[in-house]
């Protein structure tokens, strides 16, 4: 069967669960196969009650001994259910799923898994999984694959589709030359995928995680190589010089620069008026401001009457930079004219915008990757910048190459890496580090609490918006049924609108939603209409609200660290004390030390390895310690090794054949091309 084969080829899929699987993206059986789990468990013996301990994940098998309560508090519909196994009892909480009352006999005997905690003296699961207890035999001591999910299709059904595809499928011959394949011992593709699904065991799933994740470095890093041919020593056609609106603007700031901004001012103006083009990356670690030296050198472009683009990742970070650089026209009269292009706005909207690009009218464009699509036309394209993700700069330098223009480029990230990560991953580029964050920042206080915190917690919460501040709190997941076991959005939002007083108002935000709906709760909560905001990590990524002073974030367990210092990052942005709230649903000794990290430091590199440390094979999945680079499943930290052993294959086999024309290496360099051109991978959040 072929890649591009609908689902509905599969036996057992029928209109619905396609559409289901359509979805999550899945339309092809080649999308099935590399929708990979998103992590793994291990179903342990079941235990006994009375041996069940506090944080823990486990199966328990007895009696349902009667209904304790069944309530509705708003939307949520909670049922309570009392269950024994002769050695105590346990009461199991359900919600929004009246139905299983019905399914649930009085002295009927099931088996839960669930996390384990305690209240009171009384044991208790909230929304533990059921059972039939040959299912639970078969899967007992593998690694089970968690896929994501949407509401009505279930990981069995995943689990299935996928067995069925795997067996099918074709795939690629080999394209790696034998030289690689054994100087990195890779093993074949075909294996490695179905490994990745299916793994024996951790070892054997490390492996198979290797293969693909060199996959995925090695095109990246060839499509890195490729460009830089194309920008190296690129002739400057837009030679700028310093005006006085820029040194009057800095006059105006209510701040003076850091020294470190100071020094990254310099280089940037250095470069636009050098000889050649300017490639730079600026990185920095979060609430560093690098916002500001982006806007500067923009301004200096504007000021030499030229056009400059800001490109974000996603809607909500463009339309806030965009609010921001209206904000400095009002104020201090900069000469921008600025308008915002991003996916989601009308037809009409758009032709609008691409003509006020076009006639020059525009001087400063801001949006997402709408950017670069084929019908904008520059007037005067004199400056890129690129904020917070670097992967979309690869591709979109090409793009702007191909249409024949050679404008400045500057890239802003947030992700700390040591140097010589930084030079392979950014090898095209200039690196300038802001290394100093603003004077007069208070250091974040964090605490590492478990569930039953959550009363204190919102107190907190409701103290602090009392005063006038804002909060965050992250939820793993969008809605119910995606992750059984895991905190949602949309039912969060409502839990902690009845724990808080009537007045506290409380939205939500995440990625399924509409960009439009996105951007008005984002510009409501900088406007401080919304006080407490319950979202996905969709905020990760360079949102900027000051006034917002504690970050919640439920099922911390669930994150790698460095994507949690990023979310902390979201706060202790302004003159205010922040705080953030590290909600642990696991309490055993590994997964509480490893969070402690985040107190001991503020280094994000640092935090990532150490992270990396604490972490079994099973864990190594599903945990994204930076988003930035947008790949399907390396890591730049959890594979840093394999990174590194990427580039020095591919600058052998460069070295030998830099065209890649020689027999052995035919099958790569056409795997390769295809590989660049399937690319354009842009996140949709
Ligand atoms: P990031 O580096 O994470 O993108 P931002 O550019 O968004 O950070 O800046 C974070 C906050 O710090 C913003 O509110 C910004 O106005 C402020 N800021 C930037 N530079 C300075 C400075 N030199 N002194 C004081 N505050 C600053
Ligand atoms: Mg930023």
């Amino acid at each position: 069967m072929d890649r591009s084969a609908s689902v509905l080829e599969l036996k057992g899929v029928g209109e619905k669960t396609a559409k289901l699987f359509g979805k999550l993206g899945i339309v092809t059986v080649g999308d099935l196969i590399s929708h990979y789990p998103r992590d793994y468990e291990i179903y342990e013996e079941p235990v006994k009650i009375a041996q069940a301990s506090s944080g823990k994940v486990c199966a328990v098998y007895g009696a349902v001994t009667g209904i304790l309560s069944e309530r509705r508090v708003r939307s949520l519909h909670i049922l309570n259910v009392a269950f024994s196994d002769g050695s105590d009892v346990m009461h199991l909480t359900f919600f929004n799923m009246p139905f299983l009352k019905k399914v649930l006999k009085q002295g009927g005997y099931y088996l839960f898994r669930g996390n384990v905690q305690v209240r009171g003296n009384v044991k208790l699961m909230e929304q533990p999984k059921l059972f039939s207890v040959e299912d639970y035999r078969r899967q007992m001591n593998r690694l089970v694959p968690r896929y994501a999910l949407t509401k009505g299709l279930t990981n069995q059904a995943v689990q299935k589709a996928v067995r069925q595809a795997l067996s099918f499928c074709s795939f690629e011959e080999e394209f790696y030359p034998p030289e690689i394949l054994e100087a990195c011992g890779l093993m074949p593709e075909r294996e490695a995928v179905e490994a990745v699904h299916f793994p024996e065991s951790g070892e054997e799933l490390l492996r198979a995680r290797k293969r693909l994740v060199f996959d995925e470095f090695f095109a990246f890093l060839y499509l890195l190589r490729r460009n830089r041919q194309v920008s190296e020593g690129l002739e400057n056609h837009w030679k700028m010089f310093e005006t006085a609106d820029t040194v009057r603007f800095l006059e105006q700031l209510p701040f003076p620069l850091t020294k470190a901004q100071a020094r990254v001012w310099q280089e940037i103006r250095n470069d636009m008026g050098s000889p050649a083009c300017m490639n730079r990356l600026i990185q920095g670690d979060v609430g560093s401001g690098k916002t500001i030296l982006a806007v500067l050198a923009l301004l200096m472009t504007a000021a030499n009457g030229c056009q400059g683009a800001l490109m974000a990742p996603t809607e909500v970070l463009a339309a806030q930079h965009y609010e921001t650089v209206q904000e400095y026209v009002e104020k201090y009269g900069v000469c921008f004219r600025p308008v915002l292009l991003v996916g989601s706005m009308t037809a009409k909207e758009k032709r609008e915008v691409y003509e006020k690009i076009a006639s020059g009218e525009a001087n400063l464009i801001i949006g997402t990757h709408a950017l670069i699509q084929e019908k904008v036309q520059y007037k005067a394209l004199a400056l890129v910048v690129t904020d917070e993700q670097h992967r979309f700069g690869v591709r979109q330098r090409e793009h702007l190459a191909e249409k024949g223009e050679s404008p400045h480029i500057l890239v802003m990230s947030a992700t700390p890496i040591p140097r010589t990560l930084a030079i392979i991953l950014y090898g095209d580029l200039h690196i300038s580090v802001v290394d100093e964050l603003p004077k007069g920042r208070l250091p974040v206080k964090n605490c590492v609490v478990n569930t039953s915190y959550r009363p204190t917690a919102y107190k907190f919460i409701a103290g602090q918006v009392a005063q006038g501040r804002q909060v965050y709190v992250i939820c793993p997941q969008v809605e119910a049924g995606e992750m059984e076991d895991l905190e949602n959005v949309t039912d969060y939002a409502e839990k902690l609108k009845s724990a808080l007083p009537p007045s506290v108002q409380v939205a939500y935000l995440h990625g399924k939603m509409r960009p439009g709906d996105k951007n008005r709760i984002m510009e409501e909560f900088s406007a401080h209409s919304i006080d407490v905001l319950v979202s996905t990590t969709v905020i990760e990524v360079g949102i900027n609200v000051p006034n917002a002073t504690v970050m919640m974030v439920e099922n911390a367990e669930r994150f790698g660290l460095a994507q949690l210092h990023q979310l902390r990052g979201r706060v202790g942005r302004g003159e205010y004390q922040s705080y953030c709230i590290f909600v642990s649903a696991k309490e055993d000794k590994e997964t509480m030390e490893r969070l402690q990290i985040l107190n001991k430091s503020n280094d994000g590199f640092f935090i990532a390895s150490e992270d990396l440390k604490l972490r079994g094979p099973g864990e190594l999945f599903g945990v994204r310690q930076s988003g930035e680079f947008a790949f399907r499943m390396g890591d730049i930290y959890t594979d840093a090794g394999v990174l590194q052993e990427a580039s020095e294959a591919l600058d052998r086999l460069l070295r030998r054949d830099p065209d890649l024309k020689r027999e052995e290496n035919l099958a790569l360099g056409k795997h390769l091309e295809q590989a660049a051109a399937d690319t354009v991978d842009f996140r949709s959040i």
